[in-house]
């Protein structure tokens, strides 16, 4: 066998979200009826300016992307606000700057914290590189990031801090002023991911100017309707940026994807209407699960929401496949550190399906 690094023995695949494809072949469902409630993605479907720009591209995949993407920079930097050379793009979604992002802090022994329960890839990437995870908290109760948590936990060593704002899974936000108390306490970089800010109506843009250790995560899989695309990108100093610029994978971003988010971002009609919708549903979510008898939600701020099922009687586990059975997806949240087997995420999707699934969600819990 050949000899791999003894840190890939500790690791497990990577588990997401369950797909559309499995529920088909293991329960008959047919695709259109399925609800699809797991992976926080935009329902209705791409721009239809990005759709043509990709039937477009076709002509040129025979050509490499650029690599330097000048021009996709400058309408990501106006679409959010700051200068062109405070902006980088990564081809696999964000998840691929958690990856640069590692290959340039992390040396074997470092630290980096997170908040569980909050996204797992930035535990999946670092550990990796031989950083070394350190668990601040969550407070559940109030939904916010208990911030001495974090500040205790700062050493020499730490390298990057992680912020989840709207946090994945919980949909709570974190202050500015939490922020700021973080940014000033450390010289380690603190990676505010802020996938959902859309749908949050507020960003941290402004730390950028006055704060050299800032990285604000980003991504078109979300309200932007790109997840199959795989486009991220982050805002930061352009001192760091050039540096991860250096190691970065150089022709990640395809022709196809290019195109799609300058017409994406060309279609702002389309983004506002999908992120008024998008809270919409997400609130008429809301107030149905908080009618259904046993079931406690969480407020959130995003364009999923946490769903407390201990008084239900079912784990998350069995809620998700009696729900699976009747073309239902949402996330089991057992895998998030710090929630135990009762949790479920449940993000939106179009009106009269997000309708169905109450319904069904009903029926199950309270028969
Ligand atoms: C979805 C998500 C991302 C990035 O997703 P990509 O599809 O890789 O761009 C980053 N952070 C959080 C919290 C997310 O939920």
């Amino acid at each position: 066998m050949v000899k791999t690094r003894a840190i890939i023995d500790e690791y497990d695949t990577y588990v997401p979200g369950r797909s559309k494809k499995e529920i088909m072949e293991k329960y008959g469902v047919s695709p259109e009826d399925i609800i699809k409630l797991g992976s926080n993605e935009n329902p209705w479907g791409a721009s239809p300016k990005a759709k043509q720009a990709i039937i477009d591209a076709i002509d040129e995949i025979n050509r490499y992307p650029e690599s330097n993407h000048e021009y996709l920079k400058e309408k990501i930097a106006e679409y959010a606000n700051v200068k062109p050379e405070q902006v980088i793009v990564t081809g696999d979604g964000a998840d691929e700057l958690f990856d640069v992002l590692a290959k340039t802090l992390i040396d074997p022994g470092d630290e980096f914290i997170t908040h569980p329960p909050t996204y797992t890839y930035y535990e999946y990437t670092f550990k990796v590189y031989g950083a070394k995870p350190v668990y601040a908290k969550w407070d559940l109760e109030s939904n916010t990031l208990d911030v001495d948590s974090v500040l205790e936990n700062i050493t020499d060593k730490t390298k990057a801090i992680f912020l989840c704002t709207p946090n994945n899974p919980t949909g709570g936000l974190i202050s500015q002023d939490d922020i700021i108390r973080i940014i000033e306490a450390t010289d380690a970089l603190v990676v505010v991911d802020e996938a959902y800010w859309e749908f949050a109506e507020v960003n941290n843009i402004n730390l950028l100017d006055k704060y050299d250790n800032v990285l604000i995560i980003r991504t078109f899989s979300k309200i932007l309707g790109l997840a199959g695309l795989r486009i991220g990108y982050g805002l930061s100093n352009p001192e760091l940026l050039e540096k991860m610029s250096r190691i970065k994978p150089v022709f990640s971003v395809t022709v196809p994807s290019q195109k799609a988010v300058i017409a994406t971002l060309d279609d702002e009609d389309y983004i506002n209407n999908y992120i008024k919708k998008s809270i919409d549903e997400r609130e008429y979510l809301y107030e149905s699960v908080s009618n259904i008898d046993n079931l406690h939600i969480y407020p959130s701020k995003s364009n999923y929401l946490l769903v407390d099922l201990h008084d239900s009687g079912f784990t998350a586990a069995q809620l998700a496949d009696e729900l699976m059975k009747r073309g239902v997806i949402v996330r089991d949240c057992t895998s998030f550190r710090d929630l135990d087997e009762y949790y479920m995420r449940i993000s939106i999707e179009t009106h009269p399906k997000n309708e169905k699934f109450i319904e069904i969600l009903d029926e199950i819990v309270n028969g």
